[in-house]
């Protein structure tokens, strides 16, 4: 009866298209640069909101002529143009995760592509226009405080960066941390929490956090930006349901990911060529547990990488998860653009489906869902 009734909750909620059982996938083109007005065409449209066509030559009569022949089309959940603003950003992609996280689900954002394209204006924004990190904590006080019955509530941020399979603390630089398995996902030991007790406090902290990422200037663009940083946001707070009061807990992980272009495009002989395929090994990790997940597979090798380690839960877990694929409008970015949005495209097809992604190195008597199916099975052959 039990796991009949488990099943059922899944079903349903893939029937309903809620966002727990799929990857939401949306496309931020950002605008032209200065310099790029001068020199680049345009190989990159959006119609409809959610409708993104790539062609390789761009120029007005080109585009007319060629874009159904040369072309592609994708679709995605959204589509956001280069006017869009970041609060219409964070509103589409966010602020239904956010609810979640305050009803106790995980929630992830991610995002995702070539240097240059829009990962960390989109994620952090500037001081006039802040992104989604600061939107989203700034609509969890509100909401909190709204919600919360006795007016004790906590949030707790961290902020840690994977760099060269290296994971740092951002807040509170030192040491590399080790990444420990526990019931509740991978956390890093020793990670600094940072209570936040205002909005106004956090750009400051996270743009501090910032300039403690690991930049390099590689050939590609000068500061391009090698690390992958991971905003980890734990909200706590008391409600009242009919009789009880009860503590709900969430958490929510909002990761802006190092370039996705190729390690080939930088300097192989130097350092920056170890870098590169390091960065390149996360993100292959990355799309090979995509693939394996899109696939149906048992195994997602989730172990390969850093990043795929922490971003297990948010993957194949019980978690509401987003990605945003940054992209470029101009033609000297095309074959990046096409990469990013094949992978975005792939990623539409994520089920994360609690009960059919294990990790096969999971010790399964340990972990709470398989503890879960097993009482579930048992009451069931009862
Ligand atoms: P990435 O983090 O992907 O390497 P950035 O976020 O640093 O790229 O963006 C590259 C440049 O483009 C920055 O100068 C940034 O301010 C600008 N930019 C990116 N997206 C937008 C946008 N939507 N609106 C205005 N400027 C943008
Ligand atoms: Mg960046």
């Amino acid at each position: 009866r039990g796991l009949t009734a488990y099943k059922k909750t899944n079903e349903d909620s893939e029937a309903s298209g809620d966002t727990g059982s799929r990857i939401m996938v949306f496309v931020r083109l950002r605008p032209m640069g200065k310099k790029e007005e001068a020199g680049s065409r345009r190989c990159v449209r959006i119609a409809n909101r959610r409708d993104v066509y790539l062609t390789e030559f761009a120029s007005e009569t080109d585009y007319l002529r060629l874009k159904r022949v040369r072309g592609r089309h994708f679709c995605f959940d959204a589509a956001f143009p280069e006017s869009t603003s970041q609060q219409e950003v964070y509103l589409t992609t966010t602020t239904e995760l956010v609810e979640g996280v305050l009803r106790g689900r995980n929630g992830t954002v991610f995002c995702y592509g070539a240097t240059g394209a829009g990962k960390t204006y989109t994620m952090l924004g500037t001081l006039e226009n802040p992104g989604v990190m600061v939107l989203a904590i700034k609509d969890l006080f509100s909401k909190i405080r709204q919600r919360s019955f006795n007016g004790s509530y906590s949030l707790l941020l961290s902020y840690l960066e994977v760099y060269n399979e290296t994971v740092r603390d951002l807040l509170s630089p030192g040491r590399p941390l080790v990444l420990r398995e526990d019931k509740q996902g991978t956390i890093a030991a020793g990670l600094t929490q940072y209570r936040a007790y205002s909005t106004d406090e956090v750009m400051q902290l996270l743009q501090q956090g910032n300039r403690n990422r690991t930049t390099e200037p590689t050939r590609v663009n000068e500061t391009s930006s090698r690390s992958h940083a991971i905003l980890q946001i734990i909200t706590e707070y008391q409600v009242k349901d009919s009789l009880n009061v009860v503590t709900r807990v969430g958490k929510l992980s909002l990761i802006d990911l190092a370039g996705s272009e190729r390690a080939l495009a930088t300097d192989l002989r130097t350092q920056r060529s170890i870098e590169g395929a390091n960065i390149n090994r996360s993100l292959l990790a990355l799309s090979s547990c995509i693939n394996a997940l899109v696939e149906g597979k048992r195994h997602i090798p989730y172990r390969n990488s850093k990043l795929t380690q922490l971003l297990k839960d948010s993957l194949g877990g019980p978690c509401n998860t987003v990605m945003i694929a940054n992209i470029s409008p101009g033609h000297f970015s095309f074959s990046e653009t096409q990469n990013t949005l094949h992978w975005a495209d792939r990623a539409k097809e994520i089920r994360t489906k609690a009960s059919s992604a294990i990790d096969e190195t999971t010790d399964i008597p340990e972990t709470g869902q398989t503890k879960l199916l097993l009482e579930l099975q048992k009451e069931n052959s009862e």
